[in-house]
């Protein structure tokens, strides 16, 4: 059983190169990090990360010409998610099956499913809220800005994110039924992590100027030519943004979980 689940994992993360969903090295590591998750939460567990994995990327490729049109900013480039993305969505679950493999604890199943949820919040609110038809509003500098910028919300991405946690936490209802107060954490450690993802994103993360269109964007490259940096830390990337956020909405879920049961 163990052995068709793992070759199962294999097949999926090389079909994900071949299409070009994951880099080579982001399909490794999204192999190597499947092991570890069955490892740490059997199938359940797989599931749980098939189910952000596979919504995200379909939701990535829906609509890709119109939002290619809308010039939308947040979109991983055609070569499919990299290693160091792999592991910004999924580091934080990651580290909770670590920690369930070393010292076995219903905190470290809240944590996981709490990360994921703010990871598919945070990239349904990007896909669904980039197609808005209205301009979003930059929570930093105030004022409309153009779609796709990190700080930038709309209504609809609002509502995207909390969807994409609900369905988190929806999916970890099917698969171990725990008492309704856990779903309703988890979705909401979902919905604030992708809150904390916005403001780190407003506040932190790099900007930079593109010299032909003089449009603010968070690529280095832009109308095929070098952008220039104007804001932020450069060690500050939108893959540490993500990593931070998804780990703060495991820590709170987790630290909430045990506060409840003391
Ligand atoms: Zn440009």
């Amino acid at each position: 059983m163990e052995l068709i689940i793992i070759a199962g994992v294999a097949i999926l993360t090389y079909i994900s190169a071949v299409l070009k969903w994951l880099t080579i090295p982001g399909s490794v590591t999204a192999f190597v990090m499947g092991n570890i998750i069955f490892l740490a939460f059997d199938w359940r567990g797989l599931v749980l990360l098939g189910v952000f994995f596979l919504s995200s990327t379909l939701l990535t490729k829906w609509k890709r010409a119109k939002k290619e049109d809308k010039e939308a900013l947040h979109i991983e480039d055609r070569q499919g998610r990299s290693a160091g993305q792999v592991l910004a969505n999924g580091g934080a679950a990651l580290l909770a099956s670590a920690g369930q493999l070393i010292a076995p604890d219903p905190f470290w199943l809240i944590m996981f499913s709490a990360a994921f949820a703010a990871a598919t919040a945070d990239t349904w609110a990007s896909e669904i809220g980039v197609l808005s038809k209205k301009r979003p509003f930059h929570i930093k500098e105030w004022k409309k800005v153009e779609r796709g910028l990190s700080g930038a919300v709309s209504l609809l991405g609002t509502f995207a994110a909390a969807l994409g946690a609900l369905f988190i936490s929806w999916s970890l209802y099917m698969l171990y039924e725990p008492a309704l107060v856990i779903v309703l954490l988890v979705a909401f450690s979902g919905f604030i992590g992708n809150v904390v993802d916005t403001i780190f994103g407003a506040w932190f993360e790099q900007k930079f100027i593109c010299q032909i269109c003089k449009k603010e964007t968070e690529s280095k490259i832009h109308c095929s030519t070098r952008t220039i940096q104007v804001f932020g830390f450069s060690w500050f990337t939108n893959n540490l943004v993500n990593f931070t956020s998804t780990f703060i909405a495991g820590l709170m879920a987790g630290g909430v979980f045990v506060w409840l049961n003391n």
